[in-house]
């Protein structure tokens, strides 16, 4: 699974609207400073609701509203990510899905939309696909500018290792095994009851 295609509207600097091809395996982005290579990154983790671990550059969700000062700011930012799903990773019947996030300012505040597919869906649902897909707010599938100085240098080997457990899927198999550890101490002393009862009754 990667991301086939950003779509962006009104979104930070990209105003009007803006469309970014990614290609399977490795697209690298270049361009000036302060041209909106790291706004694409900003995008992602606010499609896909990941910036409660990642700070997305922005005080404020409203700041993400195009806005260049010369003319009245747009109402709403949109930004569509379209993965392609050939491989099937997500849970979705289908070659390619979209997830969406819209903002719109209204004079009474702000308002957020998820959408799958053009329909409307909560940050839930979309959590639970993605994380399907081994995408989640905790994990490392945006790697943020400075993550890589605190993995290497200032993280305890400890720590590092969980990290590189997440990464290889380690970790969700070491939850599974703690759980049936656990349900096997129950089997077992049930064992143990029966077996009592079974002497008593001999
Ligand atoms: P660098 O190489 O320096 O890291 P970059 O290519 O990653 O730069 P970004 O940080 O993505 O660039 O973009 C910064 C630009 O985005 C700035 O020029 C800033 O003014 C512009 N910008 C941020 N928010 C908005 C907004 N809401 N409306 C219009 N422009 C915005």
């Amino acid at each position: 699974m990667f991301i086939k295609e950003m779509e962006f509207v009104n979104f930070k600097s990209f105003g009007k609207r803006v469309k970014i091809p990614f290609y399977e395996g490795f697209t690298a982005i270049s361009g000036p400073n302060g041209s909106g290579k790291s706004n694409i990154i900003d995008g992602i983790l606010f499609t896909l609701g990941l910036s409660g671990s990642k700070t997305m550059r922005a005080e404020k969700l409203t700041d993400l509203i195009f806005n260049d000062a010369k003319s009245k700011q747009p109402e709403f930012a949109q930004v569509t990510i379209t993965f392609d799903n050939t491989d099937r990773k997500a849970p979705v019947e289908a070659d390619e899905f979209e997830i969406s996030r819209k903002i719109k300012q209204t004079k009474s505040g702000y308002y957020s939309y998820y959408y799958f597919n053009g329909k409307a869906a909560s940050l839930t649902e979309v959590h639970e696909l993605l994380s399907k897909a081994g995408i989640t707010p905790e994990g490392y599938n945006v790697v943020m500018q400075g993550d890589i100085s605190q993995i290497t240098a200032k993280m305890s080997p400890t720590e590092r290792r969980k990290i590189i457990d997440e990464i290889a899927g380690v970790s969700e198999f070491d939850e599974k095994k703690q759980k049936s550890l656990a349900e096997l101490d129950i089997v077992k002393e049930q064992i143990e009851k029966i077996d009592i009862i079974i002497e008593e009754v001999k």
